[in-house]
């Protein structure tokens, strides 16, 4: 699996609150992934973070 955030962060940082082995919010102040590839013990971390993102900003994609 694949996370990406896209250009709807807000910044307001509840990813990097709720998940902070997951996410930083990086100078543009936006949140960065801290993996590319989502190791498998990661995954209920990143799609929780996806679900709770309120401008629904973080992608999840099946395919590496
Ligand atoms: S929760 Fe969503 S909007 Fe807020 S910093 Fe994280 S990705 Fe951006």
């Amino acid at each position: 699996m694949r996370v990406i955030v896209d250009e709807c962060c807000s910044g307001c940082g509840l990813c990097a609150s709720i998940c902070p082995d997951a996410f930083d919010v990086g100078e543009s102040g936006k949140a960065v992934p801290r993996h590319k590839t989502i190791p498998e013990y990661f995954q209920l971390e990143y799609e929780s973070a996806a679900r709770n993102c309120p401008e629904q900003a973080i992608k999840i994609f099946s395919r590496v």
